[in-house]
């Protein structure tokens, strides 16, 4: 398989060239050249599969040649062997058409342990095939940053370091990342917001001599492979409900538009997904997009369910390449007025065929403690404050006799205090966390400088010199 930028400019890579390069030379994202296709004989057969058994079937296609498949079987094994549920992601039914799809039993308790721990297995794979070393370096307001340390921890041709803003994440988040044990992994909390943090390390990337010095690279939700990851349990869940004879529909807590863009990717590949729900907080700039062709950026403020608090979803530019009829020079155009502007919209006819399939929703901060507390009453479930939202919308906006898939994408013991006002109830941790709180932290503090990070970043990297 080769991988092409939405913006057309970058050469095309295999799948390890787009693991390691994360962003295109151009500013434009990866895709696939084609979507492998599954059949209706296909999809059979990967029914009643362990998870990582079918996760490895559904990736093959995607990393084509680069990694042999007993090797990528492996890894699915291991990637997923740590998860604390059987089923790696069970599915829970909520209402008649209702079904929650819990992403949550990796170790970090949110859905990107089920991309990260997958990413973590094949970056040491293709590393150690090359030869290299490389420095990953991320900003997190909370939840990426431990799935990317817990995802490369003790991993030998890998170091990390996560900038997080001192005193603004939740106890619970700080912790799971102060607290890991590897001697490749460095915590710098700064002193500053999470804006100061991700624009530090966008300095890093742009200090071209400091990037090679250092072999820097990122494991945001703009790389591929992330995205690739996240289709399995999809195709997982459809099979679950009774596909490819029936279809379903997803509805997902969005905020940098990769999670739900996987379960698009699905129904590319042959899985009968017949509609799409965008549910977001009060930063609703696709709900907005999709209710009136209107991507203006807004800014963001902050809400219950702070992984979705985002002022601009990166990876909608992969959706709008494929509604722009792969066009990658209208698409750069595209995104370039929106980059100056602060505002898009598309010809008609494009945003028609959008809208058709996906439908967006919202929730306020009130509503959202609200669904909590009826979703309680109405199943005995308790759903963490970004999952809430997407159930709720699967409720509202689900066609009618049509199973919906809604991604639970936290553990609700992540969001205690909102789970507290909402119910009355302390959500305990799970068994493998529940010391969190008396285990010992390892971090160091630096100013909101960028001389001073990246001597910290160098210092760490010649530690054992
Ligand atoms: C990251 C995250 C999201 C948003 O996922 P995207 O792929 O960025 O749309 C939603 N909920 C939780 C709990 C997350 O950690």
């Amino acid at each position: 398989m080769r991988y092409t930028s939405t913006r057309g400019q970058a050469e095309q890579k295999d799948f390890s060239g787009v693991l390691l390069a994360g962003l295109a030379a151009d500013g434009g994202l990866y895709m696939p050249l084609s979507w492998p296709q599954f059949s209706t004989a296909d999809l059979r057969a990967l029914r009643g599969l362990p998870y990582p058994e079918l996760a490895a079937r559904v990736l093959a296609p995607f990393v084509g040649e680069c990694v042999k498949f007993a090797d990528l079987q492996a890894m699915c094994r291991r990637a997923y062997a740590g998860f604390s549920h059987k089923a790696t992601t069970p599915l829970v039914q909520l209402d008649t058409n209702v079904y929650a799809l819990e992403l949550f039993h990796g170790p970090t308790l949110a859905f990107k342990d089920m991309a990260l721990q997958l990413v973590g297995h094949l970056f040491e794979h293709v590393l150690a095939e090359r030869g290299e070393k490389i420095r990953i370096v991320g900003a997190t307001s909370g939840d990426t940053g431990s799935a990317a340390i817990e995802a490369v921890a003790n991993r030998k041709n890998i170091d990390i370091t996560i900038l997080h803003p001192e005193g603004k994440t939740s106890e619970v988040q700080r912790r799971q990342m102060t607290t890991v044990k590897a001697d490749n992994v460095l915590n710098i909390a700064v002193d500053g917001n999470f804006d100061d943090c991700q624009d530090l390390v966008k300095a890093m990337f742009a200090d071209t001599e400091f990037r090679a010095e250092m072999n820097l690279s990122a494991v945001n939700s703009i790389n591929f492979a992330r995205i690739a990851a996240q289709i399995p349990y999809y195709v997982y869940a459809a099979l679950n409900l009774g596909a490819p004879e029936r279809e379903v529909a997803v509805s997902v807590p969005t905020g940098n538009f990769g999670n739900i863009l996987a379960a698009w990717a699905a129904h590319k590949m042959g899985v009968p997904i017949k509609h799409f729900i965008v549910a977001s907080n009060r930063n609703d700039i696709l709900t907005r997009f999709l209710e009136a062709n209107d991507m203006s950026v807004h800014g963001v403020t902050p809400s219950l369910s702070p992984s979705m608090d985002i002022g601009i979803s990166s990876n909608f530019e992969r959706l709008l390449f494929e509604f722009l009829g792969r066009d990658a020079a209208l698409t750069a155009k595209t995104m370039a007025d929106f980059r100056t502007s602060g505002k898009m919209s598309v010809a008609e006819p494009v945003w028609r065929a959008i809208t058709k399939d996906f439908t967006g929703f919202r929730r306020s901060d009130e509503e959202t403690l609200a669904e909590i507390a009826r979703l309680y009453r109405e199943s005995g479930y308790l759903a963490d404050p970004h999952s809430v939202i997407g159930i709720a919308a699967a409720r509202e906006l689900g066609p009618v006799g049509v199973p919906v898939i809604a991604a639970a994408t936290a553990h609700p013991a992540k969001f205690p205090d909102a789970i507290e006002k909402a119910v009355g109830v302390r959500p305990p941790l799970p068994a493998h966390l529940a010391d969190l709180y008396q285990r010992n932290e390892k971090f160091i503090r630096a100013p909101n400088d960028l001389a001073a990070i990246e001597a910290c970043v160098r210092n760490f990297a010649n530690r054992n010199t």
